[in-house]
Order: structure tokens, then sequence, then C-alpha cells
């Protein structure tokens, strides 16, 4: 918990304070209160829809319990940010007895070979057997560095040259795990949006080939995002959202940036759970994100 609270030092910092400078102990509730609520979340990178619709409770509710004066509701605040992020819980579950695909998808530079060293190591830690298959084949730097991820951690990576076919990396790979009855494959993906029609064929074939390959396995889709990229991230998720069944977030990056408030966002607007936050570059620094501790971290 300590390193969560230390992890979202700017997001407080950014958000709470901000907030709270708004919500102080002097004012009375009033219609320009809530505007400059309104203005600030937005500005927190909470989402405009999103902020409405928290700004719509928290009128809804100064009505319900008669409160009167600002600094109340900064704790009303605090519970309908929680119920928001409470929503549907769910954390990365490994299914013991199958073969667990992760396919990690993203845009570069989100995080994603980071997030999947940190989650080779995790897994290995709970005594899984893990694979890794480099399937961002477009840039060599990436297999490098997944290749470099992998010897840190004690896990093999599944490699093809640079320029070759992803699909054929993906096809080798569940090959692989399969005949080695191993628990976790990750299977990393490009992420070069500046070429989105190629990129999109290419993640659907690369889910085609792991779904015919591993029909029984537990595939999970893990979207990975940088919560320093605010609203960005939620654009972002929709584009992938239209080509792969994306079942899960992981947000990175929650430590270096003020815009964690865009994790609101992210729940209220995507539907899709957050299961995963990154608070460092280190190997430990990844979390399941759970909504209690993160509100309570926020709001320390
Ligand atoms: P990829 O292009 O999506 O594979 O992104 P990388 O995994 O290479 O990450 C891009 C940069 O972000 C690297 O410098 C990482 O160290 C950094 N990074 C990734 N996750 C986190 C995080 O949770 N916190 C911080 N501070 N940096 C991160």
């Amino acid at each position: 918990f300590d390193k969560l609270k230390e992890g979202l030092t700017k997001t407080r910092q950014g958000f709470v304070e901000k907030v709270s400078g708004v919500l102080t102990f002097n004012k009375s509730i009033d219609e320009d209160l809530f505007e400059e609520l309104e203005e600030t979340l937005i500005q927190a990178d909470v989402g405009v829809n999103t902020s409405l619709k928290l700004v719509g409770a928290l009128r809804a509710r100064v009505k319900e319990r008669k409160l009167k004066e600002a600094s109340q509701l900064k704790d009303v605040l605090k519970e309908e940010i929680g119920r928001i992020l409470n929503g549907d819980n769910q954390t990365l579950q490994m299914e013991k007895g199958k073969i667990n695909v992760i396919m990690v998808v993203g845009v570069n530079g989100a995080g994603k070979t980071t997030t999947i060293g940190k989650l080779a190591y995790r897994l290995k830690k709970e005594h899984l057997k893990v694979l890794i298959a480099a399937g961002d084949t477009f840039r060599a730097a990436a297999i490098d560095q997944l290749v470099v991820w992998g010897e840190r951690v004690g896990v093999e990576v599944i490699r093809h040259q640079e320029g070759s076919d992803p699909g054929a990396v993906a096809f080798d790979a569940c090959k692989a795990v399969s005949s080695r009855r191993e628990d976790v494959l990750i299977v990393d993906t490009a992420g070069r949006l500046q070429n989105k029609t190629n990129l999109m064929e290419e993640l659907r074939k690369v889910g085609k080939i792991i779904r015919r390959e591993l029909p029984d396995a537990n595939l999970e889709v893990l979207l990975v995002l940088d919560a320093t990229t605010g609203q960005n991230a939620i654009s972002q998720a929709r584009i992938f959202g239209e080509v792969v069944d994306v079942t899960g977030i992981c947000l990175t990056k929650l430590d270096g940036t003020a815009k964690g408030g865009v994790i609101i966002g992210i729940k209220d607007e995507l539907k899709i759970p957050v299961k995963l936050i990154g608070i460092g570059e280190g190997l430990e620094d990844l979390k399941d994100f759970a909504a209690e501790d993160f509100v309570n971290a926020l709001f320390m």
C-alpha cells in the first residue's frame, strides 16, 4: 500500500489537492462551486462525461443529505469515485490445468515490453511455467528488449527475425507451449498506430491463430495504456477494441504522471476492467488494481 501511495504522489498532488483547493472549508455549496469542481475534474483528465456524471451525483447527494458547506463534499466525491472504480473489480486470473494465453496489445511506447517482463516475473514467482512470444517483429529493438527481459526473469522468449511474420511467431509459440505443457504464454504484438490498417489486420490474424491453435486456452487480451497520455488513452482503447476483444487493461506509468484521474474515465466510459497498474520501471512495480486501495491512496 505504501508503494502504491508513493506511486500516486503526482496524481494526488495534481488531482486531489486541486479538488481540495476548490472544496475549502469556508465556501458555500452553490452553482459556481459545482462549475469550478467540474472544470477541475476535467483538467485532471477524468474526462468530460465522467466529470459531468460525478458532479451530477454530488448535486444529488447534497440535496439528499442537506449538505451546506464545500468541505463536506470531499468525502462524497471520494465515495462516488470509489463507486465508479469498484464497478466490476477483476484481476488477472490464471486458470490451473489450462493453458493461459495473454495477448498484449497497445501502441508503441505504452509499456508493453516492460509489462510483459513484470508479468512473466510475477507468474514465475507463482510457480507457473511461462513462455514469451516476441510478436512485434516489426522492430528489431522490441525483440531484443524482450529477450533481455526474458533473461532477467529466466523465461524463454520465442523469436523470429526482424520483419518476419508475427503470425508465424504466434504459431510456433502456441505449438511450443502445448507440447511442453507450460502454463502461460505471453504474446507481444506490434503497436505502430501510424499504419493502422495493417496493424489491425496483423492483430486480428495473431488472435485468430491463437484461438485456432489453442482452442481450449484461457485467453486474456490485455490492452496496455500509458496513463501519462491522459484522454488519448481512452481513444486508443476504442481503436483497439474495434479489432480485438479486450478483456482487461493495464494502465502504466501511473507513478510518472498527475493524470492518474484518467483511470476514473477509463473505468466509467470503456466498461473494460482495469486489471493491472504499473507504478514504476522495476520488476515488482506491477500491481493488481484494487479500487479501494487506489481511492484510499489517492485521498490519503
Ligand atoms: P512498448 O513500446 O509498449 O513495449 O514500451 P516499453 O515497455 O518499452 O516502455 C516504454 C518506456 O516506459 C520505457 O522506458 C519503460 O521503462 C517505461 N515504463 C513502462 N511502464 C512503466 C511504469 O509503470 N512506470 C514508469 N515510470 N515507466 C514505465
